[in-house]
């Protein structure tokens, strides 16, 4: 293990890192990772694109769990492996980020650049519109519509859908569009639903240009994450990984770290500041 991070500290220093990052990278933030090893398996079913445009009762409940949920990931911050991230691509050494996340945590850290396949719960799109406004805008507007609401959230997904009793749901008010009466949806992409090509696109782009693929705490269970890793492969750029348990990566991966992010991450980017070598214990 210590000489598979060392051999990823070389990798590293040669530049051109591309990072394909998932939930295992922000469990340390407090948000659980459903798929892996230190989360619990999730209860309730995703909503789906389908569901949440025709069913009225069920997008009433899933804006009362969401809201709910919201309250735990806004209040989200970034960790010592999202920084890590930050200061490689200050450095220079990461070209570009692809992330999994809904949570926004990449930026927060001082990334940019990063593209974000699945959405961004801060961020709410009117389906009919299109216009996007702020999470916390929305929040207010639900609080307002709501004044009564006290429901209590038992869990909190990933995708920042909370769970609770049904009963806590009942006569929750839903808010529209107010510029057009649309349905507004967090800006993120459900079951049932495709990547917007363009994403895909640029995720691909920066996949054919890098030297290496670093995943950091995704299982690539998903076909959605999976898929850059199948194209590294195919065009031979090298991939590492860097998760907790077993991944669907592994076959095509030259480096398999399976660590805590929290203590191989700043200790990649402390190596890659100082320039030299440092002992690491896991
Ligand atoms: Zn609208």
């Amino acid at each position: 293990m210590v000489g598979q991070v060392a051999e990823l500290g070389g990798w590293i220093a040669e530049g051109g890192v591309v990072v394909l990052s998932g939930a295992g990278l922000s469990t340390d933030s407090g948000i659980p990772d459903y798929r892996g090893p230190s989360g619990s398996a999730r209860r309730g079913t995703p909503m789906t694109y389908q569901t949440f445009t025709g069913d009225d009762v069920a997008r009433q409940r899933y804006w009362a769990r969401s809201h709910l949920g919201w309250r735990n990931i806004g209040d989200a911050r970034p960790n010592d492996g999202h920084r890590a991230v930050a200061d490689l691509q200050r450095l220079g050494l990461v070209d570009g980020i692809i992330t999994q996340n809904v949570d926004g945590l990449h930026q927060a850290a001082g990334a940019h650049g990063v593209v974000e396949l699945h959405g961004n719960l801060a961020r709410i799109a009117c389906l009919h519109c299109g216009e996007l406004t702020g999470r916390t805008e929305m929040a207010a507007r639900l609080d307002a519509a709501n004044p009564a609401f006290a429901g209590v959230a038992t869990a909190i997904n990933p995708d920042g859908d909370a769970e609770l009793d049904d009963a806590g749901l009942d006569g929750f008010r839903v808010v529209d569009c107010l510029g057009c009466g649309g349905l507004l949806k967090p800006d993120v992409v459900y079951f049932g639903e495709t990547v917007p090509i363009d994403r895909v696109e640029r995720s691909f782009a920066l996949v054919g240009s890098a030297r290496t693929l670093l995943v950091l705490g995704s299982s690539l269970t998903v076909m959605s994450g999976r898929r850059f890793v199948l194209r590294a492969a195919k065009l031979g750029i090298r991939v590492a990984i860097v998760n907790r348990g077993v991944t669907r990566g592994e076959p095509y991966a030259g480096i398999v770290v399976d660590a805590p992010l929290g203590i191989v991450l700043p200790h990649l980017a402390r190596e890659a500041t100082s320039g030299s070598p440092e002992k690491i214990r896991i």
